[in-house]
Formats: structure tokens, C-alpha cells, sequence
């Protein structure tokens, strides 16, 4: 409202003072009706002006908010595992060589042990249930800003950056024993009780190892399965350091 009063006392304030200097020069009187003219005109035609361009301008501003809520929303679905919240495969993937060309870190490979006997024995909705109960564990035992996704199925991802093997072994253990508690109760009053395998695989990032010392992260995650398959070879509900 207070746009369009500027506008109209704008365009009724110029025309007033314009005829004002006109009628300072000699013989160039202005008679009062002219000045009640020059008062009604641009208050008649600013007003419909100034309503119209600020309803224009409301829109804009509205298909803007809608258009950059659109913008993050797409990017969400983009980015974003669907199921778990957590980023998906490609996103990951992206992120993680970014990580890892930037500083050294820890990737940390999991794969839910028997997670096909959940399925056939629960269904899988409560597959799903219990993959959800996990990636919300993973995100709740990592630091805030750590890189968390789900590869696929029940395959997940964790790059702890900036932190040694020994620390991230500690790390990726906590992890383990944190999946280890959940408890998660089935419609006919059994308990779910899932483990995880964890594979463990460090990076030194390309900056502090030298040119051409950074392994893409491809080849990361690779050493980090070998790792898992070992945990899993091993007895499963455990963690592996790649070597
Ligand atoms: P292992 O301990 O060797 O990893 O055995 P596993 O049973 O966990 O591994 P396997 O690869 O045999 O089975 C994985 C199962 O995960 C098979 C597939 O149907 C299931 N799965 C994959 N994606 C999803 C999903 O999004 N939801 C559910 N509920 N199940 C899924
Ligand atoms: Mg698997
Ligand atoms: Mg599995």
C-alpha cells in the first residue's frame, strides 16, 4: 500500500512542481482551474498505474518464493535417497572425490548382515522399516558434517573427514555397536535386532600426499568393500581396516 501512495504522490508532485517552474516564467500564469487539472490528471491515471504495477510486482515475488522453494526442492530429490534421507549413490560419489581430493579422510563401507532373512521373514515393508531405523543411527553416531549415504539396497557409506584410520576404526566400531542396539519391534511381537559389517579404507587427500597421490574415490570405496567382504568372511557384525 505504501509503494502505491509513493507512486501516485510521486507522479502528483512532479506534475505540480513542473507546472510551478512553468508558471515563474512571465506571461506563463497558470489559471486555478489549470492547477486543479494538473492536480486531478496524474492522480487519476498513477493511481490505476501504481495498483496495477504493484500487483504485478506481488506476483513476481510470489512465483520468485515459489520458484526458489521449487529450486531446493529439486535439488532435494536429486541429491537425496528418498527412503532414508540420506544422500543417494551419485551424489555420494560426487561428494566423496570432492572430500578426498580436498583433505584426507576415512570411508567407511556397511552392509546390513542377512538383511535378505529380515525380508523373508518380515515382509518388506519392515525391511525398509529397519533400513530407515539404521540410516537415521548412522546419521544420529557421525559428526554433523560428515558424508552419509546409502549406495544401494542395504549398502551404506560414511566418509569421516580429516580423521585417521586408528580414530575412524574407533569411529566405525561406535557405529557398529550402535546398530547393534537398535531394537526394533515386528507387528507379532518379535524384535528385530540387525548388524552390520563395516569396511574401513583411509585416504590421504591430494593436497597433503602430493600430485597424483589421490586415489578417485571409486577406487576408495572399492578397498573399503574388500574390507567389508573380510568383516563378512569373517563372522559379519564386525569392522575391517582395509590394508
Ligand atoms: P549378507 O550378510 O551377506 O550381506 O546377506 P544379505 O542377505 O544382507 O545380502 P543379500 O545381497 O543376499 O540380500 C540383500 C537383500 O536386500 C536383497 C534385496 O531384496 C534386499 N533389498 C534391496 N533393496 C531393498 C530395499 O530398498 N528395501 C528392502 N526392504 N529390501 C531391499
Ligand atoms: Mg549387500
Ligand atoms: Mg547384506
Amino acid at each position: 500500500m505504501h509503494r502505491i501512495l509513493a507512486g501516485i504522490s510521486f507522479s502528483v508532485s512532479t506534475t505540480m512542481a513542473a507546472m510551478f517552474v512553468a508558471s515563474r516564467f512571465p506571461g506563463m500564469e497558470i489559471p486555478f482551474p489549470y492547477w486543479i487539472f494538473g492536480f486531478c490528471t496524474p492522480l487519476c491515471i498513477s493511481t490505476p498505474v501504481c495498483i496495477i504495477m504493484n500487483r504485478q510486482a506481488e506476483q513476481k515475488r510470489r512465483l520468485n518464493d515459489k520458484l526458489r522453494a521449487a529450486l531446493v526442492e529439486l535439488r532435494q530429490l536429486a541429491e537425496v535417497d528418498q527412503m532414508t534421507g540420506l544422500l543417494n549413490r551419485a551424489t555420494f560419489l560426487r561428494r566423496l572425490q570432492e572430500e578426498q581430493d580436498r583433505q584426507p579422510g576415512t570411508c567407511l563401507l556397511i552392509d546390513v548382515d542377512h538383511f535378505k532373512a529380515i525380508n523373508d521373514g518380515y515382509g518388506h515393508a519392515m525391511g525398509d522399516r529397519v533400513l530407515k531405523a539404521i540410516a537415521g543411527s548412522l546419521r544420529a553416531t557421525i559428526r554433523s558434517d560428515d558424508l552419509c549415504g546409502r549406495l544401494g539396497g542395504e549398502e551404506f557409506a560414511i566418509y569421516l573427514r580429516n580423521m585417521p584410520s586408528t580414530q575412524a576404526t574407533a569411529m566405525a566400531e561406535r557405529v557398529r555397536q550402535a546398530i547393534e542396539m537398535l531394537d526394533i519391534a515386528a507387528a507379532d511381537g518379535t524384535h528385530i535386532r540387525p548388524t552390520i559389517s563395516v569396511g574401513a579404507a583411509h585416504a590421504d587427500g591430494s593436497a597433503s600426499a602430493g600430485p597424483g597421490a589421490s586415489a578417485s574415490a571409486d577406487q576408495l570405496l572399492q578397498r573399503a568393500d574388500m574390507a567389508m567382504y573380510a568383516a563378512k568372511a569373517n563372522g559379519r557384525n564386525q569392522v575391517r581396516l582395509a590394508a
